[in-house]
């Protein structure tokens, strides 16, 4: 098995990836809270995750994931209350609607997508737990953690706690905390109608990082190899989850790898609803970008880089995934044998493994997808020439169902469209006609309208030819 290096947040390092059981790496992503459309940024957050399982499972691993669903919130409760529906009626459209995003997106399905409302028993062994180690205060019916009481506090966001103790609140809370930094584990009801669980702390619903302590425990009984998330959770909320399992369970290990994705960017600045500067994937799709398009962009970049957004940068992508597609559909068009033969010892070999390599080297996609860009070069003037043997292309298809693994856009239906085949015909055709009445002009531009579609014309003694690109 390739050696594998992630960067771990936790030590600021990249460093050699051993999880406990390759057969089954355990990984928890943190994930959506379900009362609006995800924008393109948070997508970027799972597009990272699922890149992260993807190449894992190229590299020979096998998966046991898990995202959570935050169902209970403070917006999710002024909504429901506002429409007058239970919060489950509520929340069950918003996560319909975040699952099908995820399909349009081919984001893989993960093996585990607990949902908050589901895990309130665990978050009361949680409490428990913490109280015995004197970690807690109770307060106005509320619960909070004491992180003055937790040596450790700060070690993931190297934050300096006497700093925040003087300095600014960085949790906006209404609630009164003995110390600003602690942060409540259990909110008491707030508002007229507003959905509670009857415990033995009062009634009251989940403080928002509760949950994720409580579900890695449920699933997973004690700790994980990768623990994931945008890089705005590192502080306060994954902080807060190391406060909770660790205060919990001081002798247990909780999370090998903490791994943290960059933001998405518009001019420089964080994509995100507060500011009003974000695209739902429907936004985009209304305005006719292709979602296959939109999955390249965010993945095609490494995650740890900031990634500026821009409508031009999605029609980059669509030309990128066409080179790609136009190569992959030309190596089709000479398949005329069984496509689940395979020639492992091909030349697309050495280009494989420098895939591999990437994306074993801190999951660098921008690398890995530079070398398939550097192989279809080839790939094409093997063609043009006809220089290709049965054998070679088996070997081909191999390479482009490989990193499909990774991509996961590409298109192996063999049938040819028809269709698109006499658009193009007649095209030709008409550029034919255009040049028998010396109107080059439109000639010309018939030919670079072809041309963006991926189609070269040849001049031939039996007329014209044309071919993809
Ligand atoms: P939220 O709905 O704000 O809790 O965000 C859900 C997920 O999306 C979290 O993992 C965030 O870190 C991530 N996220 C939010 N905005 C962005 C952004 N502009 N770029 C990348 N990830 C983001
Ligand atoms: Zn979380």
């Amino acid at each position: 098995m390739l050696e594998v290096k992630l960067f771990n947040s936790y030590t600021n390092r990249k460093e050699v990836f051993k999880p406990e059981d390759p057969n089954a790496v355990k990984i928890y992503s943190c994930g959506p809270t379900v009362y609006n459309f995800n924008h393109i940024g948070n997508f970027r957050s799972y597009i990272f995750t699922d890149v992260l399982r993807r190449s894992l499972k190229l590299l020979g691993y096998k998966l046991d994931q898990t995202m959570n669903i935050t169902d209970i919130e403070d917006k999710i409760i002024a909504e429901s209350i506002k429409q007058k529906v239970t919060v489950e009626e509520f929340t069950s459209k918003w996560i319909k609607i975040f699952f099908e995003d995820l399909e349009t997106l081919k984001i893989e399905k993960l093996e585990h997508y607990p949902k908050a409302t589901d895990s309130v028993p665990e978050m009361m062994d949680l409490i428990d737990k913490l109280k015995e180690q004197n970690l807690i205060y109770e307060k106005e019916g509320s619960v909070y953690y004491s992180i003055a009481n937790f040596k450790q506090y700060g070690k993931l966001s190297k934050i300096d706690i006497d700093g925040m103790k003087s300095g600014t609140r960085y949790e906006t809370d209404e609630y009164t905390k003995d110390d600003l930094r602690d942060f409540v584990l259990w909110k008491s009801p707030k508002l007229e109608g507003e959905k509670f669980w009857e415990t033995k702390y009062g009634k009251g619903r989940p403080g928002w990082h509760l949950e994720c302590s409580a579900m890695i425990r449920k699933i997973y009984s004690s700790g994980i190899d990768i623990h994931t998330g945008g890089i705005d959770l590192l502080f306060p909320h994954h902080e807060n989850e190391i406060a909770q399992t660790c205060g919990a369970y001081p002798h247990e290990h909780f999370v090998n790898l903490w791994m943290h994705c960059e933001h998405l960017l518009v001019d420089n600045q964080k994509m995100s609803k507060s500011l009003g500067n974000y695209y739902t994937l429907r936004d985009l799709i209304a305005k006719g970008y292709d979602p296959k398009a939109i999955r390249y962009l965010l993945l095609s970049a490494h995650y740890r880089t900031k990634l500026n957004f821009s409508l031009k940068s999605i029609d980059e992508s669509t030309k990128a995934i066409s080179k790609i597609q136009n190569t992959l559909t030309r190596v089709l068009e000479g398949v005329n044998f069984d496509l689940t033969q395979k020639n492992e010892n091909g030349y697309s070999e050495a280009y494989y493994k420098d895939f591999l390599d990437a994306i074993a080297d801190d999951l660098n996609t921008s690398k890995a997808v530079g070398t398939i860009f550097e192989f279809i070069k080839i790939i094409n003037s093997k063609l043009d020439s006809n220089a290709l043997s049965k054998d070679d292309i088996a070997d081909l298809l191999s390479y482009f169902i490989k990193i499909n693994g990774l991509l996961g856009i590409l298109d192996f239906e063999k049938s040819k469209d028809d269709s698109l085949d006499s658009e193009i015909q007649s095209l030709i055709d008409k550029r034919q006609a255009a040049k028998k009445t010396k109107d080059f002009a439109l000639a010309d531009l018939i030919r670079n309208d072809l041309s963006e579609k991926g189609i070269i014309l040849e001049d031939s003694t039996t007329g014209v030819k044309w071919k993809r690109k």
